[in-house]
Order: C-alpha cells, then structure tokens, then sequence
C-alpha cells in the first residue's frame, strides 16, 4: 500500500457542511467540488482533448473494465499508459467497473473470489478478482484508482445488500492490501443499499481502512430523491474531513448542489454528454431539446452568457438544423456546451462557497433561476 500523500487534498474553505479545496495528483490539480466528464472508453465521444480541456474539465473518468475487455491493457501500456493512449494529460480516474454489477446486468456470477462479467462486445467472459481490478488501474496509469465494490439495485432483497456490502469491504481491504507503491491515490467505496445503520456501517468499516478519498457507490440508481439523500447523509457522517468524497454517478444541477451541501467534493456522469447527443443542452433554465418544433426558427444561442463556441457563433436554429441533416458537428457543439454548462456551475459553485454565498446559490438553482445570478 502506498502511503498516502497527506497533501493530497486541502480544503480551502467551507460553508456549512460544503467545501472548496483542491486535490493534487501526479497529472494536476483538481479544483473541487468538481464534475468528472465520463470517457468510458477512453475518449469523451467527439471531442478532441484540447476541446474537452477548453470546456473547463480538469479530470476525466475512464472505465478499466471496458478498456481492459478492448483494446486490451497490454496495448494500453505499449502505448505509454492511458494518458498518451487518449492524448489526455491531466488527471484520470477509472473506475472498476463495480457499478457494471448493477448497469449492465451481463455478470454471470459473483463470489468472494471474483465478479465473472460478460463482455457485451464478444460475450467472452471476465473474472475479475479486485487484485485483477488493481492490476489493470495500475497499468493504465490512472491517477486516481477505485476499488472494486459489489452495488445493488434499488429493491434489492436485505439479505443480498448486506452480503454485497460485506463482500464490498472484503474486497477493499484486497484492493488496499494489493496497490503497489506510487503517486497513484486509491479511492475505498462505501455501499449499504438502502438502509441508513447499514450505510453508516459500511461507511465507517472502508475509512477505517485509510484510503486516499472515500466514495459513495450504489445510489441516484432509481431510488426517492429524499431516500438517496438520507444514504448521503448516513455515508457522509463517517467520512473523515480530510478525506475528498466521491458521489458516483450524480449528475443534474439541483442533484449536484444538494450533494454539495451534504459535503461532497467529486462527481461524475454520463448525462450532460449522453443528452448533447441525443439534441438536448443543459441550461441555467432547464433542459432545450432541439428536437422540438419550436426551436425550428429560434436564433437565440442554446444559453445567454455562454462563452462555449457552441453559443457563441451559433443559434437553437441552426444546432437543430444540423441534428436535422444528422451532422455530427451538432453531437460536438452541443457536448462542448454541456460541458461548459457543467464546468460554469462548479465553478460558481467553489466561487461561492469561498465567497460565503454558497445558500443563496443553492436556493437559485432550486428555484430554477440563473446559477450565475449568485456566483
Ligand atoms: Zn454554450
């Protein structure tokens, strides 16, 4: 086990429960609270990296099971390791692929031993022991690495979320105990499905364990907004202070901003990309599907203020024109705003919260006025 660089991350300032700080890695430092893009296969799709750059993101998250199903860790590695692999030279977090449990519904099996995932390319199958899940971060190169974890589905039967929660921990002291040493941080991931004294449980079993960031896994999968919060909450309270938290899998404004509160530092999702390429923006003011009739003749930009080259240089008009035509340069621009959107509400979020404004933010995103408006 490495050990870790107490300096990894320094909180720079609170609100309440909400921090701004800064995580240091061995490819740069990430500005927190801070949205991760999702590359699951080691691109943000459509984008060159210098673009992803320009829209404001610091840290990319890549999936290691996907890489490591295709192409293959081996040529990953007599690429240079993922970051010259991708072209992407700040920092990389790749998950396990744990949450694959859950998502993808193709694991044929697990045990103590391993989880044995379906490959949904070849169908040839995977057993990955969390040694193995260590094995293939490392070689990657990934900065920040996660921990194997067992999740559950919302409604999963009590008895199958304890025994997942308690594998979860055996499999983070497996993680713990086979990280090699290097300027790598390895994040531990809480589970507990939806019981709160099993949250806590789970919550203060893996800090225990003194991993370099803590996570929590296994929720915003389809469970009540207020039921979600509750598990936050419960996870949360055994996290230590020094430690930056990681919410898996979170990613629309008032979502991100409650969780921010709650104290969260990191998060990620598929959304604000997945929905560029399906028409849709994400906005101070909601979602504009360009799909919609009624942007047919609207030459306003998809967001006033936006400085993305996206709103920029163009309209609703024309953005819908080009998904009309199916021109890929609709799928980029729209991603390129989205995750401009995404970097401008983390960065009015850490503004406010070092200038003491954080509340008044919280309530304008609630109330679905302008985010900037209290940044
Ligand atoms: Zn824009």
């Amino acid at each position: 086990m490495l050990a870790p660089p107490v300096t990894a991350f320094t909180v720079v300032q609170r609100s309440g429960a909400a921090r701004a700080g800064a995580l240091h890695t061995a490819h740069g430092t990430i500005h927190t609270p801070a949205f991760m893009p999702v590359g699951t296969h080691a691109a943000i799709r459509a984008l060159l990296p210098g673009e992803v750059r320009a829209a404001g993101a610091e840290v990319l998250l890549c999936n290691a099971y996907h890489l490591a199903l295709r192409p293959g860790v081996e040529l990953i590695e007599r690429a240079g390791g993922l970051h010259a692999f991708m072209g992407w030279n700040g920092p990389i977090l790749t998950d396990s692929g744990g949450y694959q449990l859950v998502s993808l519904g193709r694991v044929t099996r697990v045990d103590d031993e391993a989880a044995d995932f379906v490959s949904p390319f070849d169908g040839t199958s995977l057993r990955v022991t969390p040694e193995l899940a260590m094995d293939i971060q490392v070689r990657l190169g990934a900065d920040i690495v996660m921990c194997l974890d067992h999740p559950v589905a919302w409604g999963a039967r009590q008895e199958l979320v304890r025994a997942a929660t308690e594998r979860t921990h055996r499999w983070a002291q497996r993680c713990r105990d086979a990280m090699p040493a290097g300027d790598r941080l390895l994040f531990g991931i809480a589970q507990g499905g939806f019981d709160a004294s099993l949250r806590t449980e789970s919550a203060r079993a893996v800090a225990a364990m003194g991993f370099d960031g803590l996570a929590v896994g296994g929720l915003s999968v389809g469970e009540p907004h207020d039921v979600m919060h509750a598990m936050l909450e419960a996870s949360l309270s055994q996290f230590p202070e020094e430690r930056p938290r990681y919410f898996m899998g979170l990613g629309t404004d008032a979502e991100i901003l409650a969780a921010v509160s709650a104290g969260v530092d990191l998060f990620d999702c598929v959304v604000p990309t997945r929905l560029a390429r399906h028409a849709t923006a994400v906005t101070d003011e909601g979602r504009i599907s360009l799909r919609k009739a009624g942007y047919r003749e609207d030459l306003r930009p998809l967001e006033a203020g936006c400085d993305c080259v996206a709103c920029a240089s163009f309209s609703r008009a024309y953005l819908r024109h080009l998904f009309g035509t199916g021109d890929i340069l609709a799928h980029r621009l729209v991603t390129v705003h989205n995750l401009t959107h995404m970097s401008r509400l983390m960065a009015g979020v850490r503004s406010a919260i070092v200038a003491g404004a954080f509340p008044q933010l919280q309530m304008s995103v609630q109330s679905g006025r302008p985010a900037s408006a209290a940044g």
